[in-house]
């Protein structure tokens, strides 16, 4: 019928993504069966897909730039102010709901607790992070020193490690597997190590900070204001016009990326193993995304939340298969203004901050792979401690950034603020490529329904404000 033929134009895009991604699949598992493939030629293999990830992280400079600064420009201080409280309460509010649930859910389905850490395979090396460190990076990040440098490195602390890691001070309650892990912590820690939050590529918190600052100097400055704020609304939809076309190369890069993945893992059996802190992690992401996220909105917004879901469906199998919130943010945006039409006075104010700090399926993940660890390493936990593992969840969410793998490296100070050992984290290592997955689709999730419950919540200053100004640069 003409409905069936509507349905198919508008979102052939989604369609062929999908399609890709179950080609790519079954070309993987093909390939993986009946080729044998050096590594050279598997690394040949993922090209297209490499190329893909390039193309995405290509346009997030200049669209992270141009949508804040004419995000916070096209608001009066004092909305852009009330927009941002009400976000950072979102954020908030939905991490924490994540952490709980996750910690509810780990501590019933209790999957560590009929195996123990030995017989699982320690994989990878250890980074080590304290929690003060996360937090000063954090804040570090904020206020970067040269604009030109933040766009392509993060800060990280180096420092020579003088005192014994701390794993070492709180070794009474953790019995036989101490003597292994001391010698592995030790090693680890003889010589510099990085310390502090980790991240490769932009460094989007500090450029975020710059742009909300300068966007609102602009918005302040009348007349002469306004060559630059039409510059970057410029910038920003030629920006949006290549995303564009970027996303109709995405199903020939998808489909090598996954295929190329299934081709690379090597361990298929460590799923078994890990099979039940797999589902534990999982199915708390899916409860999140189904119940929690939903239900919040349908309070607030009072509209389908799934039919909101399905809208971003682009963007969630984009995060699902490329493992990065920053690197999905293009398409997220195109979606929730495209699909889900909110407002892009909102999206560009309120869509970069949630990807860089807004992290629903990290918190959730750290939480649960925290109290998973404690379990397998038979290390009770006090009611102190688990506050203590919600709080770091947290906080570790909020400083991971939006890179493959950043939420295992800022796991370490969960596991360091309970006493655990850090260098366990090598125990999840082998699952997280998939894991990661799945916790950036549900944190790209939480950063749109975040925009569309911030847009209702809004409503009054918006209409407000399209009453006052004549000019509307975000909606022309
Ligand atoms: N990969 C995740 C993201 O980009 C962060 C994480 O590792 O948890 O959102």
């Amino acid at each position: 019928g003409v409905n069936f033929k509507g349905l198919l134009k508008r979102n052939w895009l989604l369609i062929a993504t999908v399609i890709s991604v179950v080609l790519g699949i079954s070309l993987g598992v093909v390939v993986r069966e009946y080729a044998s493939l050096s590594h050279l030629d598997k690394q040949y293999f993922g090209f297209p897909g490499e190329i893909l990830m390039r193309m995405l992280k290509l346009v997030i400079l200049p669209l992270i730039i141009s949508s804040m600064i004419t995000g916070v420009a096209a608001l009066d201080s004092e909305v852009s102010g009330k927009i941002g409280l009400r976000a950072v309460i979102y954020y908030f509010s939905t991490t924490i709901i994540a952490v709980l649930l996750g910690i509810i859910l780990v501590m019933t389905i209790k999957p560590g607790v009929s195996q123990t850490a030995e017989h699982i395979d320690r994989a990878g090396t250890t980074p080590n992070v304290t929690t003060v460190d996360t937090l000063l990076d954090l804040v570090r990040n904020m206020f970067p020193e040269n604009l030109v440098q933040a766009c392509f490195q993060q800060y990280k602390t180096k420092r020579k490690e003088l005192e014994p890691p701390k794993v070492l001070a709180n070794t009474t309650s953790v019995p036989p597997l101490t003597v292994t892990v001391t010698a592995v912590v030790e090693n680890i820690t003889k010589d510099y190590k990085i310390v502090g939050t980790y991240s490769d590529g932009i460094n989007v918190l500090g450029l975020i900070v710059f742009c909300v600052a300068f966007g609102l100097v602009i918005g302040k400055m009348g007349e002469k204001g306004r060559i630059l704020l039409e510059f970057f609304d410029a910038l920003n939809e030629a920006t949006m016009k290549l995303v564009h076309i970027i996303m109709c190369y995405m199903p020939v890069g998808i489909l090598f990326l996954i295929a190329a993945k299934i081709i690379e893992v090597e361990d298929w059996e460590i799923f078994k193993k890990m099979g039940l802190y797999m589902v534990t992690v999982l199915s708390g992401l899916a409860i999140h995304a189904t119940i929690c996220l939903p239900l919040i909105f349908f309070v607030i917004v009072r509209k389908n939340p799934y039919t909101f879901t399905l809208g971003m469906a682009q963007a969630l199998v984009t995060a699902l298969m490329i493992s990065s919130s920053s690197a999905t943010l293009p398409v997220t945006f195109r979606c929730a203004e495209e699909n889900n039409r909110i407002d892009k006075r909102i999206t560009r104010f309120v869509l970069p901050v949630g990807a860089t700090i807004n992290m629903d399926g990290t918190a959730l993940y750290e939480a649960v792979a925290a109290i998973f660890i404690a379990q397998l390493n038979d290390y009770p936990l006090d009611v102190g401690q688990i506050v203590t593992i919600s709080i770091t969840a947290t906080v570790a969410s909020i400083g991971a950034a939006g890179v493959p793998n950043a939420g295992l490296v800022t796991m370490v100070i969960v596991l360091t603020a309970v006493g655990l050992p850090a260098s366990d984290v090598t125990l999840i290592v082998a699952v997280d490529w998939l894991l990661d997955r799945f916790r950036t689709m549900i944190n790209v999730l939480g950063d749109a329904y975040g925009a569309g419950i911030v847009q209702k919540l809004s409503k009054r200053e918006l209409e407000r404000m399209d009453l006052t100004s004549d000019v509307d640069v975000a909606n022309p």
